[in-house]
């Protein structure tokens, strides 16, 4: 089995295998080791807004988390200790970039080869490298000229002095959220540039204080009691976003009075104020960023950037403002997927063209008609705007692991999706997108031609009972080869 990525995806997978059996894994890693997107984004304030008694694995529930939303660190060092209690951290061949991927028709088996010219051989492929992994930076007029310092916000440069320097920060989405405050109080300047503003929720994310934290880890259920409660509060946003006329209103409503609280100035309040409905993107939960926007060295600025010149950014009303440094919070590539590593299915099929012609989609977001054996963790729809991927993997990890449990007692050399199966389910997850807020505006979510490719439309618990119980009339096996006397004589 080779498994690609060794964030939170592919470690479950792993673990989810090795529990039942499976002993040949392999996680093959671009990073130096593991941990997904837990290793790339260290900006400042780096937090899962989602609370770490949802955000962690079913199976492997902490007590002692020191807040309810977790810093990256706190984060990470979970993953590899989660890892390396299950015995597959020593799984992960780190620095090894996968390139392309081809399904043998003759063979029944995958060949997949790194970016050094290194080769592996597979019975089954699990393609675990998510939807936000490839850092996006608009191309604008300009960028070879500017003479300032410039990075990503999932490439932080640690190495590099923000303090006392003219810092600005480009797109105003999850990431931006965290560390704009963070960064605010060390920079000489701070200049903000919004393309479209967002609803807010609080969130003060104190650490717990001694006696709650205490309570936690000494009252025998009371973790498990939180965890039902977040999970149902996790759902309630998936309410308000299926319901955007009646729940979504509520939502809004809470937001805008939290909002306005935060905006004293009308101006501000103005400038900074979403216009599509809420949950159509992201919710953001920030006690710090909107009071950050008022302060005096902080400018938001709503006109659009039309270019760079050598000192800094030009905005449409030819004014330039002149900055030693620019981050990109700009978001990922996610329209993509695992490419540019390249998939070639049976007959020498490539996904990424499937796709471009189809539209992304998966059955269940984790199998692929004419792809035998190949399984997607965080496929195209199994985003979630509320809830924790993490569930969402789990939940794949089992489904998959029956997939390969059907192969073995078959005794068959694959599994594939039914591609009528697959169609069908797609034409059901895509009907179930009609009236939703997800809909309403454009967001990373849709593809160019404004189909949903990233979110699943529903709630977390429907997708766990969809996917509880593989039904195995829904694929078809693949026998294996017939021994040739070659291969016999070899
Ligand atoms: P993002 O949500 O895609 O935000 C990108 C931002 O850049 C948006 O404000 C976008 O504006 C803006 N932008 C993009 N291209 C631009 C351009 N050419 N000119 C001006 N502005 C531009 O990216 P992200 O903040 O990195 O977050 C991505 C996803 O990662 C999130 O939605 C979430 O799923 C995940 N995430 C999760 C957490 C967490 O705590 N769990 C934290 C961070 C990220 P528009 O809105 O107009 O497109």
């Amino acid at each position: 089995m080779v498994i690609v990525g060794a964030g939170f995806g592919g470690i479950g997978m792993a673990i989810e295998l090795r529990r039942h059996g499976f002993e040949q894994i392999t996680i093959l890693e671009r990073g130096p080791e593991l941990g997904g997107t837990w290793l790339y984004n260290s900006y400042p304030g780096c937090t899962c807004d989602v609370p770490s008694h949802l955000y962690s694995f079913s199976f492997a529930q902490r007590r002692d988390w020191s807040r309810l939303c977790s810093p990256q660190s706190e984060i990470l060092a979970y993953l590899r200790g989660v890892a390396r209690d299950h015995g597959v951290d020593g799984l992960v061949v780190p620095d090894t970039e996968v390139t392309r991927c081809r399904w043998g028709d003759a063979q029944r088996r995958w060949s997949i080869e790194s970016a050094d010219g290194r080769r592996w051989c597979a019975d089954a492929l699990v393609i675990a490298t998510g939807q936000l992994h490839q850092p996006k930076i608009p191309r604008l007029e300009g960028a070879e000229r500017f003479r300032g310092h410039s990075f990503h916000s999932a490439r932080w440069d640690h190495g590099y002095e923000l303090a006392g320097k003219r810092v600005g920060v480009v797109g105003t989405g999850a990431s931006a959220i965290q560390f704009i405050p963070e960064i605010a109080r060390e920079v000489a300047r701070l200049t903000i540039f919004q393309r479209t503003g967002n609803w807010f929720l609080p969130r003060r994310n104190r650490p717990y204080p001694r006696p709650l934290r205490a309570a936690i880890e000494r009252i025998p259920g009371l973790q498990a009691l939180r965890r039902r409660l977040i999970y149902a509060y996790a759902e309630s946003l998936t309410v308000a976003i299926r319901h955007p006329r009646t729940v979504g209103r509520v939502g809004a409503l809470y937001s805008a009075a939290f909002m306005r609280r935060q905006l004293r100035d009308p101006e501000l309040r103005r400038r900074a104020w979403p216009d599509y409905p809420f949950g159509c993107k992201r919710i953001l939960f920030s006690s710090y960023y909107l009071p950050t926007l008022g302060e005096s060295h902080v400018e938001l600025v709503t006109e659009p950037i039309e270019r760079l010149s050598e000192r800094g950014v030009i905005t449409a009303d030819g004014r330039e403002w002149e900055l030693d440094c620019v981050i990109w919070a700009t978001g990922f590539h996610t329209e993509r997927f695992m490419y540019p590593m390249e998939i070639y299915g049976r007959d020498g099929r490539a996904l990424h063209e499937k796709w471009e012609q189809e539209g992304a989609h998966a059955h269940l977001g984790v199998t692929v008609a004419g792809f035998p054996s190949l399984f997607l963790i965080y496929g195209p729809n199994t985003n979630t705007s509320g809830g924790s991927i993490i569930h969402f993997e789990e939940t794949q990890a089992r489904y998959i692991r029956q997939a390969l449990e059907q192969v073995q007692a078959r005794r068959c050399a694959a599994i594939e999706v039914r591609p009528e199966v697959e169609a069908s389910s797609d034409r059901e997850l895509q009907a179930r997108f009609d009236g939703t807020a997800w809909t309403m505006c454009n967001s990373w979510y849709r593809d160019r031609s404004g189909r949903i490719i990233a979110n699943w439309p529903g709630y977390m618990r429907e997708y766990e009972r969809r996917l509880r119980e593989l039904d195995p009339t829904e694929f078809k096996f693949v026998p294996l080869p017939e021994r040739k006397p070659a291969m016999l004589a070899a």
